[in-house]
């Protein structure tokens, strides 16, 4: 897909344009004067093709989606009140996260989005704090390929206890707001030499779905089934309302009670499956090596034997491991249920 661009006019008239790869300019989608509101101030580009509609004036917000064919839809709306009213400018950061800017007086605060389209703040810094001439605020961003996956959390029909980890850990694991934890996102940076940025992954559930653990059939002599666990997340999902075209293959169904642990063609399934060492699924290089099979990268041998190099992740278990420094948890025998590695 091209690079593509959102044309407002304070007439409520929008484009949707494109830049293709040899610096062409093209019109993709147009939409008259009266199509979008006309009190929008600020127009924010966030992760998973999202759009932040700000009208200074209220304090109204929006969220919208831009779909694959060019076409604008809601997803959520704040009536006036819901935001200050002195923002002058909204510019998105890495991990989900929002800076907004008050010209004049120079007050910032820092907000998030969540999966479910939910506001919130972090910080809040009172008048002052910055200049108070800036008119244009712009993220330099990262320097990697935007490559989010949506994470989605299942528990089957018929799981007896809770998941063992909260809800916080899996967007730590998987998403911005474990960066610097030793995650998923600083995994995929490092390993690619900041090629690949994985900040706007988003995990989604707990969803239940209508299938019971025991009609799970997948395996790796069955391919199908494993295929049709990931169709039954996605439909899961999309039917609580998630949008998941933007993420392409790049699912990875996390299940409970855990069932599996591959990474293909369709996408990745852990789970807080725990080894012969006790060391869980979720473990990062174990997930890595998982989720580098939906990039694509086979599995790494020593002479004739798969799986058999001890420096490289996907020799999956092999690798040398160290306890996650981090995610410090011990199972009933004191063993290190997180680890890392080739270390
Ligand atoms: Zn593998």
């Amino acid at each position: 897909m091209p690079d593509r661009i959102l044309y407002c006019g304070f007439n409520g008239r929008a484009a949707i344009g494109a830049v293709d790869a040899n610096n062409g300019l093209r019109d993709l989608a147009s939409y008259p004067a009266g199509a979008a509101a006309t009190d929008w101030t600020q127009i924010t580009a966030l992760s998973g093709d999202r759009i932040l509609y700000y009208a200074k004036n209220t304090g109204r917000i929006a969220i919208g989606a831009i779909t694959p064919g060019n076409g604008l839809r809601d997803l959520a709306s704040y009536p006036a009140g819901a935001a200050a009213t002195d923002w002058t400018q909204i510019t998105a950061l890495s991990g989900d996260r929002i800076l907004y800017y008050a010209g004049g007086t120079g007050r910032v605060a820092i907000g998030a989005i969540d999966a479910n389209n939910s506001l919130r703040d972090l910080a809040s810094y009172p008048a002052g704090a910055a200049a108070t001439d800036w008119e244009e605020i712009t993220f330099l961003g990262s320097s990697g390929k935007p490559s989010p996956w949506a994470v989605l959390l299942c528990q089957f029909s018929d799981a007896a206890t809770p998941p063992g980890f909260s809800r916080k850990r899996f967007d730590e694991l998987f998403t911005g707001a474990g960066t610097g934890k030793l995650g998923m996102v600083d995994f995929f940076r490092d390993m690619t030499h900041g090629n690949l940025d994985l900040t706007t992954s988003r995990a989604f559930g707990w969803y239940t779905l209508p299938k019971k653990s025991t009609e799970y059939t997948g395996s790796g002599a069955n391919p199908q089934g494993r295929k049709d666990l990931i169709t039954w997340a996605r439909q899961t999902a999309t039917a609580a309302g998630v949008y998941l075209t933007p993420y392409g293959n790049r699912i990875c169904v996390v299940t409970h009670p855990p069932t599996d642990l591959f990474g293909g063609p369709d996408g990745a399934c852990t789970g807080d499956g725990r080894d012969g060492n006790g060391m869980t699924s979720l473990s990062p290089s174990l997930m890595g090596q998982e989720m580098a099979h939906v990039y694509g990268l086979d599995h790494s041998w020593a002479g004739s034997t798969e799986y058999g190099d001890y420096w490289n992740t996907m020799s999956t278990r092999t690798p040398y491991m160290t306890p996650h420094p981090v995610y410090t948890e011990v199972d009933n025998q004191s063993r290190p249920i997180w680890r890392m590695g080739p270390a």
